[in-house]
């Protein structure tokens, strides 16, 4: 059944279109379980009906004509219940209902299983047999696993707008609502701009052209580039790839001389389908083909075919691009928009960012929030080429996304960004006045950055300095490790804009989500495995440069603060403070005398909470960070936006354990501040402050509204807020409560606390 089930997904991903798709999956089920039927029927969009979309057995003629209601037969019932229903004599059911021209009225046993994606209905998977007998457990769970591979298929193609006609959906081109985890606050609106080396082939949705001589000279021009590509990267590997391996060049050039795939595709380009889905079909038509042949050397050639196809379809569609500028206003939207694609757009262009994958602490968003450019993230079964060139509305306040909204919906999101910028206008008036809350208790409010680009903006919000600049973007954005020199010019440049106030750059944190293309990890739990701290001391040779680069840098400046993140063990702590000691007195030999710099850990992992008291009993200060604390108390990945609902930083454990660091760094007498997104939080500020936290470090966008919430709650009120924060049980009750507050001072609207 194993076998059978990778066999059928191997074939629904080749499928050349979603029918297609179904239509395997209904013949595959029902000779895997020696069905005399096997059909799927659909929920339609009003969510009442249900339709036969595809079977295997009954009149063909009914696909699409048979339609019944949820409270109808025993189709309804698997759907109403959501639950199997497996029966040998179906016919003497009270449900049973009969519809003729199905003409279904021979078959006595039933097996329903319904299809379910993220608690949310889809339609129901059928078998039926003529014998009156009832389907074995092994049968069951097989059609149970089935569903389940099956709801992933319904609802990408339903995002796709592949389901638009076949049940009365609105088309693809319709308006469009999508729902996704808020990663950075604020509106945006722009024209959705998908890069080319984004787009996979099954993404492609069917478009209808009238010029067919252009697409199908646009289609040749593409082989002929993919080609002259492919035979210069053969001729460069030649002398480094075994004989064996380089073949696959001549295999690959093969397939793209070859007459009867490029045949095939402008036979369909004829008829008059866009070449992205003309060569979308004909690809997964060959790819069939490969795949049944019994020769293993023959079946692996379908995913070159694949490769092959992908290289042409992103010459197809980055031709149709260079012609065009890229949008004024441009919203980036991808599988899995990386920081290497968001520093690639020119800043003054990127307005939003929407991606299918990660969450709310996704480095992404973190980037986007550094730049204070709106971004919702985690949206299932985004349609992600569909989006393309459509007006876009990224509502990063409550993750969503609106395409070619309504004309009332627009101005109410215009109305939104106004009364934004007028807040933001009125509260630039505070980035000159100190972060003291009315009964006189002063905090320090930094600012994080990562990328030159923030410098201005984050000196224009009247920060107390940068409580953390993460060092790794440069890393990330090129194809090796930078040198000590060109390092050391990096971070003048942020010393230098800070200076006298204080820069605390934190070392090296790869690993995790932010793995360097030119030093794979292969860590098979990446968020536990050798990220940060652990993997510079594994390199002393990576980590020196970077710390001399550091000192180098603070030549004159002396407002350095270094940091380690990932601390998860007090020797490693003494082991990095031992080597900026060694760094320096390398340096000193050299000639280059360094001020001491005060050196800090983050307390990122359960064990440091534990510990925090020895680690500033050694070091100079401590500073949480709450993105991967709250994602290591929690075991929630905090890139996985299947979990983003459980990922909660006012979860009251993450509250204790925050409390309780601070209270270890007051016993010693060392500064603790918080670094996550929560220090970012308006409405958490008040429960901070009155743990007696030293500073709170956010993206610069955050920090006036954060003074404006310290400037209105006084340091008794929020002691209070506290003691009964700590008393909270769950995250909702926390939510309240601070909530509630933020009413109380008229503070609510644009910063109550929401969920992510
Ligand atoms: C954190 O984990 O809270 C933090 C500030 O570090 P990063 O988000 O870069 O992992
Ligand atoms: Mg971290």
């Amino acid at each position: 059944m194993l076998e059978t089930l990778h066999r059928v997904v191997q074939s629904v991903n080749a499928a050349g279109d979603f029918r297609e798709a179904l239509d395997i999956i209904v013949d595959e089920v029902a000779g895997a379980t020696q069905a005399d039927v096997c059909s799927v029927y659909l929920l339609e969009t009003d969510a009442a009906h249900l339709r036969l979309m595809a079977t295997y057995g009954l009149n063909p003629e009914a696909v699409g004509q048979v339609r019944l209601d949820l409270s109808e037969g025993l189709v309804g019932l698997v759907a109403e219940r959501e639950e199997s229903i497996n029966l040998d004599d179906a016919d003497q059911h009270p449900r049973f209902r009969y519809f003729p021209e199905t003409g279904e009225e021979h078959f006595h046993s039933f097996l329903g299983v319904p299809i379910i994606h993220y608690q949310s209905r889809l339609g129901v998977l059928v078998v039926q047999r003529q014998a009156r007998d009832r389907f074995n457990d092994a049968e069951v769970a097989f059609l149970v696993t089935m569903a389940a591979q099956l709801a992933g298929v319904i609802a990408h193609a339903r995002a796709q707008g592949e389901l638009a006609g076949l049940e009365g959906a609105a088309d693809a081109a319709a308006a469009l609502a999508l729902s996704g985890i808020a990663g950075s606050s604020g509106v945006a609106m722009g024209e959705g701009y998908v890069s080319p080396a984004q787009i996979s082939l099954r993404s492609i949705p069917d478009r209808r052209i009238t010029d067919t001589e252009g697409e199908i000279s646009a289609f040749r021009e593409a082989l002929a580039d993919v080609r002259a590509d492919l035979s210069g990267l053969a001729e460069r590997m030649r002398d480094q790839l075994p004989p064996s391996e380089h073949l696959l060049f001549d295999v690959y050039l093969q397939m793209l001389d070859g007459e009867s795939l490029s045949q095939r595709v402008i036979d369909r380009i004829s008829e008059g389908h866009w070449a992205p889905f003309a060569l979308r079909q004909t690809v997964a038509e060959h790819a069939r083909r490969f795949e049944a042949m019994e020769d293993d050397y023959l079946r692996e050639r379908a995913s070159d075919l694949r490769d092959v196809g992908r290289r042409v379809l992103a010459q197809l569609l980055s031709a149709g691009e260079q012609a065009k500028p890229l949008p004024e206003k441009l919203v980036l939207v991808g599988e899995e928009v990386s920081a290497t694609q968001l520093v690639e757009i020119p800043p003054e262009r990127l307005v939003g960012v929407v991606s299918a994958g990660g969450s709310a602490n996704s480095h992404i968003a973190i980037l986007a929030r550094a730049l204070g450019v709106p971004a919702v993230m985690g949206v299932r079964d985004l349609p992600v080429h569909g989006l393309h060139g459509r007006a876009l509305i990224v509502d990063g306040y409550r993750g969503r996304v609106e395409v070619d909204a309504a004309p009332g919906l627009q101005a109410e999101y215009e109305r939104l960004q106004r009364e934004e910028d007028e807040l933001t206008a009125e509260l630039s008036a505070l980035a000159t006045e100190p972060a003291c809350t009315p009964d006189g208790h002063g905090i320090h409010l930094y600012v994080n950055t990562g990328l030159a680009a923030e410098i201005e903006r984050a000196l224009e919000s009247g920060c107390a300095g940068v409580g953390l600049h993460r060092t790794e973007f440069p890393f990330m954005t090129r194809d090796r490790f930078p040198g000590e020199e060109e390092q050391a010019a990096l971070y003048r440049e942020v010393l230098a804009a800070f200076a006298p106030l204080p820069v605390t750059l934190r070392t090296l944190d790869v690993g995790g989500d932010k793995p360097l293309p030119y030093f794979p990890t292969h860590d098979e739990n990446p968020f536990l495995g050798w990220r940060g701290l652990r993997m510079t001391l594994d390199h002393p040779e990576i980590f020196l440069t970077q710390l001399r680069a550091m000192l180098r840098a603070s030549v004159g400046y002396d407002n350095l603060q270094l940091m380690f993140p990932m601390v998860s063990r007090i020797e490693e702590a003494e082991q990095a403070a031992a080597l900026v000691e060694r760094a320096r007195s390398e340096l000193a030999e050299e000639g280059i005398s360094t001020a001491k710099p005060r050196v800090g850990a983050m307390i990122e992992v359960p064990a440091a909470v534990y510990q925090a008291e020895s680690l500033a009993r050694r070091l100079d200060f401590l500073s949480i960070g709450s993105n991967d604390l709250a994602q290591y108390l929690l075991a929630v990945d905090r890139n996985n936006a299947r979990v983003a609902s459980l990922y909660d930083e006012l979860h009251p454990a993450v509250l204790r354990a925050v409390s309780e660091v601070a209270a270890a760094g007051e016993r010693q007498g060392k500064p603790v501040s918080v670094c996550g997104s929560m220090a970012g939080e308006p409405a958490i500020a008040p429960l901070l402050l009155a743990m007696g936290l030293e500073g709170l470090s956010m993206s610069s966008g955050r920090l006036l509204r954060v003074k404006w919430v310290i400037r209105t709650i006084s340091l008794a009120e929020s002691r209070g807020l506290l003691s009964q924060a700590l008393e909270c049980e769950t995250p909702a009750q926390v939510r309240a409560l601070v909530n509630a507050a933020m009413d109380r001072h008229g503070l609510g609207g644009l910063i109550r606390a929401g969920r992510h």
